[in-house]
């Protein structure tokens, strides 16, 4: 008999929460991670938890509140003198919070009877797994069914090589003790752009050096537009179609970097005191795989896997950043949840149309299905509807009223086809839009729907209406 029904490799939000619900479902279930702490203590909670989504989150919100209380207070009559901050206070906050979600998990693996086991985990042949842990010591543990759940990690490029002092990645970025006085971002991706305005909003000057020239070419490109517009006058200096081709470190250790890119002008070159290589991640495969245990990659790294996120042997599976799809922890846990299911008898499916994605910029950036540029790719005819945040009673309340919604429906059907939004909270009212896909919505039903007043989702339901010519808050697109 194997020693665990379920055995999952990596306590990120694929990992743990995978190997959470094949614990709810009755399954005997252990997780192999080998991130530990100062104190050798396993770590769980994986990228997300401990140097991605929460912590970058939690800079954000503390970096907005020091941007709205210098520059925005004064809009509602409230003056509050000098505004200060302390780098190091905010920064040990992010870290308490990522300490109580990491120490959440533990506490969840207890709850739920799942084995959280200290270690590297190596997968053999025959499901088995060697487990390494951070002495040396070596156990082979068995299981019917294995999970890969390894993640990912920052791409590094040959120009800016890593030293986590000036030349940082995501990583490294979130552990400034002061604010750089010239900061310079590479790559206007998700991670740049968030991590960049953290630093701005503090009073760095940044500059973000991106090399293809369009902005955000996945996002919807009105939406696109707009945040550049929004995100330029909050002080981020995005340079497009520039390349960085070197770095140079200064006077040697902690005295700045200069960068030399290449536009359409040709070489130029800045000078920074820390450098953040946001660059994209790479799937994480590193040690993971015994060359006979038979788990197939492609050629970008990333193992392969079926719908069902099934590998090339029977019984082993994979889930989250470390194969195909966006680098989302909850498209990973939402994968996770899926295996755990199928292995359990169940029968799981996901929904990959339906993955919404959010930059967590202030205003928020978020989506959900078909961008426009990608409906006129397909040939898809379509109708629009768009409100401005701007007529919003409850954003011009908030002082928050910059952005739009935006959705899409089917010329034909009505069917909802995609919504994006820039604008407040838009992450959370571009979920309501998910759900309401999730169930075929048209963009009448949304606009059958009561929305509260006043609310910023109302911007949602006057959106919805505009694509029939509907709208009440503003004057209606002249209908095709
Ligand atoms: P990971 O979270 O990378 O976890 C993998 C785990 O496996 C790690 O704990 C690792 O130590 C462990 N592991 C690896 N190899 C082994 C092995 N051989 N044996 C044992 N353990 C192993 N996504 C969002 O959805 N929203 C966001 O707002 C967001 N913000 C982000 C901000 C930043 C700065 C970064 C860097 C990422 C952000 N992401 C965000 C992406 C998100 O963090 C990832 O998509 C998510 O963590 C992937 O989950 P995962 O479980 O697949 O992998
Ligand atoms: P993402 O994949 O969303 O994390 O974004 C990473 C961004 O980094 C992409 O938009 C890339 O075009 C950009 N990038 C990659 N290499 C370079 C480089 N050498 N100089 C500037 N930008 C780069």
């Amino acid at each position: 008999m194997a020693d665990y029904d379920v055995l999952v490799i990596g306590a990120g939000p694929a990992g743990y929460v995978a190997a959470i619900r094949a614990a709810q479902l009755g399954l005997k279930t252990g997780c192999v991670e080998k991130w530990i702490d100062d104190e050798q203590k396993p770590v769980y909670g994986g990228t997300c938890l401990n140097v991605g989504c929460i912590p970058s989150k939690a800079l954000l919100d503390s970096s907005q509140k020091y941007a709205e209380a210098s520059r925005d207070f004064d809009t509602h009559g409230i003056s509050v003198g000098k505004v200060g901050i302390d780098v190091p206070a905010m920064i040990a906050r992010k870290e308490k919070v990522v300490k109580q979600l990491t120490g959440g998990i533990a506490g969840l693996f207890r709850a739920n009877k799942v084995t959280g086991i200290s270690g590297a985990g190596k997968l053999l042949k025959d499901k088995q797994v060697e487990v390494t842990d951070h002495t040396g010591k070596t156990q082979t543990l068995s299981a019917d069914n294995i999970i890969l759940a390894a993640g990912s990690v920052p791409i590094e490029i040959p120009p800016t090589p890593i030293d986590q002092d000036v030349i940082v990645d995501s990583t490294g970025a979130l552990e400034f003790q002061e604010v750089p006085g010239r900061l310079g971002v590479i790559g206007a991706g998700v991670i740049g752009l968030e991590l960049g305005s953290v630093w701005a909003r503090l009073g760095a000057e940044v500059i973000v050096l991106e090399a293809v020239d369009a902005f955000l070419p996945m996002v919807d490109q009105q939406i696109a537009k707009e945040a550049h517009k929004i995100l330029s006058k909050q002080g981020l200096d995005i340079r497009l179609g520039a390349k960085v081709t070197g770095s140079t470190l200064k006077k040697g250790k902690g005295n700045g970097v200069t960068v030399t890119y290449e536009d359409k002008d040709g070489e130029k070159k800045e000078d920074f005191d820390k450098l953040i290589v946001c660059v994209g991640r790479r799937p994480f495969t590193e040690s993971l795989l015994a060359d006979d245990c038979g788990v197939e990659k492609d050629e970008r790294g990333y193992i392969e896997v079926n719908d069902d996120c099934a590998t090339s042997v029977p019984g082993v599976y994979a889930v989250g950043d470390i194969v195909r799809g966006p680098m989302l922890a909850h498209k990973g846990s939402e994968e996770g949840v899926m295996v755990a299911e199928n292995i359990a008898g169940h029968k799981a499916s996901m929904n990959y149309d339906l993955v919404p994605s959010v930059i967590y910029t202030h205003p928020e950036i978020a989506a959900v299905g078909k961008t426009e540029e990608q409906l006129k790719e397909e040939g898809v005819e379509y109708n629009v509807g768009a409100f401005p945040f701007a007529a919003s009673g409850r954003a011009l309340a908030a002082n928050d009223s910059e952005g739009l919604v935006k959705i899409l429906a089917d010329k034909a059907t009505d069917r909802v086809l995609g919504c994006h939004i820039i604008g407040p909270s838009a992450a959370d009212l571009a979920q309501t839009v998910v759900v309401a896909m999730e169930f075929s919505t048209s963009a009448e039903d949304i606009g059958l729907s009561v929305f509260s007043h006043p609310a910023l989702c109302e911007a949602v339901h006057e959106a919805a209406l505009a694509v029939n010519g509907r709208a009440i808050h503003i004057a209606n697109r002249k209908k095709k």
